[in-house]
């Protein structure tokens, strides 16, 4: 165990619970729907729903077939194809006053397609009941078929973003048949079926890596096109799962920030409690403004 690497202040955060919050869980169980806001217990849900309007669907179910060494999502066989799921998600994005929303999915390599097609579809339900949000998707690799990832950038998502999460050397350890190369293809891919759509990526922090495994990761990211960067702390979410091996300062996020645009992202969100989807609704701005 890490028992002696004690939390620092800056994580201890207290959950922010409220009425309004309350009634948007019974929508979601009523709906049938996962979010990773609330699957995820993520500190930031009362500023991303209640006032930056912004939520995180996780869709294709709430099972696995994949077992990621610091995801906390369960494993398993997936229960069947729902059809209906991306009507409902976008019927929750009307009722929760969405100005962004982040589509992710569970990896589905049961699924010739991955999940291509429900995915897909549920961008498309989502653009025709609310025209005025704005839409990130966040798939796995999808199997790494172009025709899965052509099938997504056809439903013209605002954002394509695809989680690199850590470093070249640490890959093989901390995510389950993804692989770095496969997911910087992926991104590249991406860019090149549509450079019209800005990419994003994300790396978590404090799995072991060096600064400069971190800065070869921002390299690698640029020279496949990607726009938009997040860098926030791993926690571990059980003991299970793999140990936090260092807590990053604010200052040191600071400066991470600093280099990751000096190396030509358009935007970077960089701190402790960063995730993927933070702040999500300002990286659209920007990268169209880029
Ligand atoms: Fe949901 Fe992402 Fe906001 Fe967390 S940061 S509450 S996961 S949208
Ligand atoms: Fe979690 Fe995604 Fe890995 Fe599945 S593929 S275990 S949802 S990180």
């Amino acid at each position: 165990t890490n028992e002696y690497l004690r939390k620092p202040e800056w994580l201890k955060i207290k959950l922010n619970t409220n009425e309004s919050y309350t009634d948007l869980k019974k929508m979601m169980r009523s709906k049938n729907l996962h979010t990773v806001c609330e699957e995820a217990r993520c500190p930031n849900i009362h500023e991303c729903w209640a006032v930056r309007k912004t939520a995180t669907f996780m869709i294709l179910g709430d099972t696995c077939t994949r077992a990621c060494r610091f995801c906390a999502v369960k494993t398993g066989l997936p229960t069947e194809l729902d059809l209906q799921e991306p009507v409902r998600v976008a019927e929750s994005v009307t009722q929760m006053g969405l100005k962004h929303v982040v589509i992710t999915a569970v990896a589905r390599d049961d699924l010739r397609d991955g999940g291509a097609f429900v995915f897909a579809e549920t961008v498309r339900e989502v653009r025709k009941a609310n025209p005025f949000t704005t839409i990130e998707v966040l798939p796995s690799d999808m199997g790494g078929k172009l025709e899965n990832l052509q099938m997504l950038m056809d439903a013209k998502p605002d954002i394509m973003n695809h989680n690199i999460e850590t470093v070249r050397e640490l890959t093989p350890r901390v995510r389950a048949r993804a692989t770095y190369e496969r997911s910087l293809e992926f991104l590249r891919r991406a860019k090149e079926i549509n450079s019209d759509i800005p990419t994003k990526s994300s790396i978590m922090v404090g799995l072991g890596e060096t600064v400069e495994q971190l800065y070869e990761a921002m390299d690698d990211l640029r020279a496949v096109g990607v726009n938009i960067l997040t860098l926030g702390q791993y926690l571990q979410p059980t003991k299970h799962h793999l140990p936090v091996k260092k807590y990053y300062t604010p200052q040191e996020f600071a400066e991470l920030k600093e280099v990751a645009l000096q190396k030509g992202f358009s935007h970077c969100e960089s701190g402790p409690l960063v995730r993927s989807s933070y702040h999500a609704d300002e990286q659209v701005k920007s990268a169209q403004q880029a």
